[in-house]
């Protein structure tokens, strides 16, 4: 089946195209130098890191430990995640285990400042080993999910890697400009699942947006959305704003909105209900003819704001 390849599509290397070295040279270009924040010496002077770095690494499954790290009788050091699946028997020396902490190890690690997993992608943190994994699973180096809504698709990776993988892999149409005229034909409007939806990514500002559009069951019911996700931060989609206006019959809906970073999954964006939603019975009026098919023109804008990007603006339903 299609969706077991998918899985082996990795996002590990970018493409080489032109516009991807573009993206990739903006991207960079906004970041500091790596470490120039704080020396790169982090370590005592006499050890080396990948020294400190072995010595933290679990030899069953090559995981960084965290405490509590467990040792046998003989010192030979596991994670905790390995210790509840070795039965009690050291996986070094086979000797029966225990429970003894090895607190020197974890006072080690304590005193370690380690550069960010992401450190390769371009991340310039170096945090203490105990808040390194917290703020790993919210560093902007990240890799990103892909976009595409409605399969279960588990490739990774930076924008320029997803953008080649959307169009060659799930086929999504790529439009440049900053402007767009969409026309959503549908024989049968009766039937609303949540599997109908659309994806069109477009290009402009250097940037990468997809825009979304579905129908789906809101209550008892059905409903049209239209929605923009921005490829990259929320931080830096707050630089950007879009409009969506659909309509006929001297009648139109007029959507404005900031696009939401891609971060946020397809459902919860949708379920947030932060774009253009229309009610069935009004997409079918603007459908006019005799209400047998559903034919709606979408136009929009994509704009860049002239806003200071230090402002602390903040999206509603995001602040907790
Ligand atoms: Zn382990
Ligand atoms: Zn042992
Ligand atoms: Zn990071
Ligand atoms: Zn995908």
């Amino acid at each position: 089946m299609a969706t077991i390849e998918m899985e082996s599509v990795g996002c590990i290397s970018s493409s080489a195209g032109v516009e991807d070295e573009e993206i990739q040279a903006a991207v960079s270009s906004h970041h500091p130098q790596q470490y120039s924040s704080k020396p790169p010496n982090i370590v005592p002077s006499g050890i080396g890191p990948t020294t400190f770095h072995e010595l933290l690494e679990c030899p069953v499954c090559t995981n960084s430990m965290y405490p509590p790290i467990h040792q046998c009788h003989n010192g030979h050091t596991l994670c905790s995640t390995c210790k509840t699946r070795v039965h009690n028997r050291c996986p070094t020396c086979r000797q029966e285990l225990g429970d003894i902490r090895c607190l020197a190890l974890e006072k080690v690690a304590e005193s370690l400042e380690l550069p960010c997993k992401y450190h390769s992608l371009g991340c310039p943190e170096i945090f203490p080993y105990y808040s390194k994994l917290k703020h790993e699973g919210v560093c902007n180096f990240r890799p990103y999910n892909c976009p595409y809504a409605g399969s279960e698709c588990s490739v990774t990776g930076d924008i320029p890697c997803l953008v080649t993988h959307l169009r060659d892999d799930h086929k999504v149409d790529m439009h440049t400009g900053c402007t767009f005229n969409h026309r959503y034909v549908k024989s049968n409007p009766r039937e609303v699942e949540n599997a109908t939806w659309m994806l069109t990514v477009f290009h402009c500002f250097g940037k990468y947006f997809c825009l979304h559009f579905e129908a789906f069951q809101l209550g008892m019911a059905p409903v049209y959305m239209a929605f923009l996700r921005f490829m990259g931060d929320e931080n830096e989609s707050r630089n950007y704003s879009y409009s969506l206006e659909v309509g006929a019959n001297g009648r139109k809906l007029i959507w404005e909105g900031t696009p939401r970073s891609i971060r946020d999954s397809h459902r919860k964006v949708r379920d947030s209900h932060d774009g253009l939603i229309i009610q069935r019975n009004m997409a079918l009026f603007f459908s006019g003819g005799d209400r047998k098919e559903l034919k709606l023109r979408v136009t929009g804008r994509i704009w860049k704001e002239q806003q200071n990007p230090d402002s602390g603006v903040c999206i509603p339903n995001l602040c907790s």
